[in-house]
């Protein structure tokens, strides 16, 4: 049967799941004001973070990631959740939710009101520096203000190693932890609901196949078409935020506001 592709059908879809893995992208975090990746202004074009390898060995390297974070960071802390982030925190006061499997790096969903324990960042999260020697983990906010006092290399303080970005870096595998109960998460839901990835990149875009594998339904949200929609359940082609925010007002949900 082709995927339906209606909001009555995703309603009908997610009514009675109560086990439910949302995975997202860089489309639920757009109408907030955070760019996508490989769309016409996408950061793919404009700020491309450098590979492990390089930034590892590479002063420069580190030197020209640290200045253009000194600029942009503060926009990022800036950035609210939208309507969409919220319905998902919805989805999770209520007890539907079983974990949000997300690419975004932000902290979009936690600030949202999803708990952060349900939260897997495939990517990692921008919000932390931790130290490439020891592992020391820093508030992001504390190394921005090394920045902003004219470090250009900032260094771990109980090491003096190099630090970087909790986020994944190119050449970089993600991390096993996150994986690994991405994964479990994924095995066990009854309604894989993906919004806003364009699924290209691997292995994020294989978990719906795998939820799919294991018994869930599948429903894709997405502005332009995936590889997947042929595999769905229901795919809507729309935006995030309104699609989200009807879908929840549409299902009883205990909790919700
Ligand atoms: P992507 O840019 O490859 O795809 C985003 C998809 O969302 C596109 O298909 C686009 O058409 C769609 N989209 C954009 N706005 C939408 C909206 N309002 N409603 C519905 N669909 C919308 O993003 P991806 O698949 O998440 O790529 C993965 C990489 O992008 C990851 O490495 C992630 O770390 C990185 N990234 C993260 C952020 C963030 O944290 N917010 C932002 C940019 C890039």
């Amino acid at each position: 049967m082709p995927p339906r592709t209606t909001l009555a059908d995703l309603v009908e879809l997610a009514t009675p799941a109560s086990r439910i893995v949302v995975m997202t992208g860089a489309g639920i975090s757009t109408e907030s004001g955070i760019p996508d990746y490989r769309g016409p202004n996408g950061l793919w074009a404009t700020q491309k973070p450098p590979t492990i390898g390089d930034y590892a060995t590479n002063a420069d390297t580190r030197r020209s990631y640290w200045a253009r974070r000194r600029e942009t960071y503060p926009e990022m802390v800036a950035r609210e959740p939208n309507r969409g982030h919220a319905a998902i925190a919805n989805l999770d006061r209520a007890g539907r939710l079983l974990a949000v499997v997300t690419q975004n790096i932000d902290g979009l969903h936690q600030r949202a009101g999803v708990d952060p324990d349900r939260v897997l960042e495939l990517h990692g999260t921008t919000h932390v520096v931790r130290c490439m020697a020891c592992e020391q983990r820093y508030d992001a906010l504390e190394v921005q203000a090394k920045l902003e006092a004219g470090e250009e290399d900032p260094r771990c303080e109980a090491c003096e190693g190099p630090l970087r970005s909790g986020t994944v870096l190119f050449g970089e595998s993600l991390p096993r932890a996150a994986l690994d109960a991405a994964v479990a998460a994924c095995r066990a839901c009854d309604l894989m609901l993906v919004v806003g990835t364009s699924l290209v990149v691997n292995p994020a875009a294989r978990l719906p196949l795998l939820a799919q594998d294991n018994g869930a339904r599948l429903a894709i949200v997405n502005r332009e078409p995936t590889k997947l929609d042929a595999r769905a359940d229901v795919h809507i082609l729309g935006e995030a935020g309104p699609t989200l925010a009807e879908l929840v007002s549409a299902i009883p949900l205990d909790g919700a506001r």
